[in-house]
């Protein structure tokens, strides 16, 4: 049993160790990917309720390592947070996000930030010099953010996201259902909008009572005059039970995968997703 123990003890600070190098490795890389520019941004599209018109695009960072191939961005994003470079990595996703919806007339663009972002005292600056060096109509430019931004300070989180709006971009929140008190963030959280995460939607038609918490958050969305967007949209019983629902917006790979800016460009040329 002594031995057994040892193992699993030498087992652990082996995988601990490989943890912390592993993390060390990508931290290192990404600040040369940051430095070099090698990081790109994909659009994923994003359809209106009946699911045949394209409204808008998620903004979606991608690392390409020379070596690894592609990193998820759910491991660097969180490397990024805890090694200090998330707020140079969130502008340069909002710059190139800016940027690239310039040639997209009347889709939105939404880009996702860190609460790392919501928490740096410049954010408001950021967004308000990148809009401005974009020209973008700030009311096609949405933030998603995450119920993680109350943590810290969430009187400072909710002062930060009114001046953000006061700019006249919008607010989302992000895989609404996911965490632990959502419906009472609702209430404290200036925003506009409410993503409801996936693990809400892929039951959908899959289970008898699948579509009854997914209706009822719907519901609440609208009730609380908030435009309602349902993410990870798979299959097209989905997309029916959602538009049922009253969805106001739907995103997943039954509508298209993410992409690259330039293969974006030629979809909304051509117009309709499906
Ligand atoms: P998220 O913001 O919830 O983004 C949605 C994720 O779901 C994306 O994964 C997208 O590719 C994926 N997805 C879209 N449709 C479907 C579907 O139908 N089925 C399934 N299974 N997945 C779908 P991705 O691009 O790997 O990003 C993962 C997470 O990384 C994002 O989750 C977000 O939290 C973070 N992230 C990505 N880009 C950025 C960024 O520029 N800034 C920040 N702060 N976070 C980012
Ligand atoms: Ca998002
Ligand atoms: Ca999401
Ligand atoms: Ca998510």
């Amino acid at each position: 049993a002594k031995k057994a123990g040892r193992g699993r003890i030498l087992a652990f600070h082996h995988g601990l160790e490989d943890e912390i190098n592993e993390r060390r490795f990508i931290e290192q890389e990404l600040r040369h990917a940051l430095a070099d520019g090698v990081l790109s941004v994909f659009y994923q599209p994003i359809v209106a309720g009946d699911g045949l018109r394209m409204v808008g695009a998620e903004a979606l960072v991608r690392w390409k390592h020379p070596v690894r191939g592609n990193i998820p961005p759910s491991v660097f994003v969180a490397v990024a947070e805890q090694a200090g470079l998330m707020i140079e990595l969130g502008e340069f996703v909002l710059r190139r996000a800016l940027a690239d919806a310039r040639d997209w007339p009347e889709l939105f663009i939404a880009i996702n930030l860190s609460p790392i972002q919501v928490r740096d005292r410049g954010l408001v600056r950021t967004v308000a010099g990148a809009l401005g060096d974009s020209g973008i109509e700030p009311s096609r430019v949405v933030l998603e953010i995450t119920e993680g931004v109350l943590i810290d300070n969430p009187e400072e989180a909710k002062q930060r996201l009114k001046e953000l709006r006061g700019l006249g971009v919008k607010i989302a929140l992000d895989d609404f259902g996911s965490g632990y008190s959502s419906l009472s963030y609702l209430r404290r959280l200036p925003i506009d909008k409410l993503k409801i995460d996936k693990e809400f939607v892929s039951p959908l038609g899959r289970s008898a009572n699948g579509g009854v918490i997914l209706q009822a958050i719907v519901a609440l969305g609208r009730a609380l005059g908030l435009s309602v967007l349902a993410e990870g949209v798979e299959t097209e019983e989905q997309r029916l039970l959602l538009r049922l629902a009253g969805c106001d917006e739907m995103q997943g790979y039954l509508f298209a995968r993410p992409m690259p800016a330039s293969a974006f460009l030629d979809v909304t040329r051509r117009g309709i997703v499906l």
